[in-house]
């Protein structure tokens, strides 16, 4: 890659990390992303202690004090990794089997997108590593970026990576 691309990139990141974040508290709002493996928000916030102790073993420094003094996930800070250090930490029964699947979420792509502009940008795909984001070649414009919402797990390496933060979580209920 051009090193002008490079610097491009960067200082696009660096101009939109501040509305990420901002954007990110208020989309979570009421509806705050717990840890995963979390059992439903209703018992999850009746037995939390709000302790703290996953804020403290986070491995990528996701888990944030919320609303309440209850955890919750920033991916405006990084990515889950699935480690599950949260889960074998907390003494509370509000985490569910971890042969299950961590959570609901999925992510979407908004019209922001750079490659919906005709900007080559593939810094979320590069991010992603179940691949559930590809790039289509396609006539007359740049690579188009394509989510296949089956192969992703929610874990927000993406939408750290993207310079115009033109990526959402969604959840099921959303898309019903
Ligand atoms: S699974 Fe690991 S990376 Fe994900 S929230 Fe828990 S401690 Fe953090
Ligand atoms: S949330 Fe994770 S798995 Fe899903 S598209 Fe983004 S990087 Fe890929
Ligand atoms: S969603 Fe963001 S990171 Fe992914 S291609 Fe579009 S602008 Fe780039």
């Amino acid at each position: 890659m051009a090193s002008n691309d490079l610097s491009r990139r960067r200082f696009l990141r660096g101009g939109f990390l501040a509305s990420l974040q901002s954007q990110q508290i208020k989309q979570q709002g009421p509806r705050a992303i717990r840890p995963p493996w979390a059992v439903n928000e209703s018992d999850f916030t009746t037995a939390c202690t709000r302790c703290g102790d996953c804020i403290q073993v986070c491995e990528t420094q996701i888990l944030i004090k919320g609303e309440g003094g209850f955890p919750e996930v920033s991916f405006a800070r990084g990515e889950c990794t699935f480690c599950q250090q949260c889960v074998d930490v907390c003494r509370q029964p509000i985490f569910r089997s971890t042969e299950e699947i961590p959570w609901s979420h999925k992510v979407e792509i908004l019209d922001g997108c750079l490659t919906k502009r005709q900007v080559e940008c593939r810094s979320c795909g590069d991010s992603c590593e179940m691949r559930a984001i590809r790039f289509i070649p396609t006539f007359g414009k740049v690579a188009q970026i394509a989510l296949n919402t089956d192969n992703c797990n929610g874990c927000g390496a993406c939408i750290q990576s993207c310079p115009v933060s033109a990526i959402v979580v969604i959840y099921p209920e959303d898309e019903e």
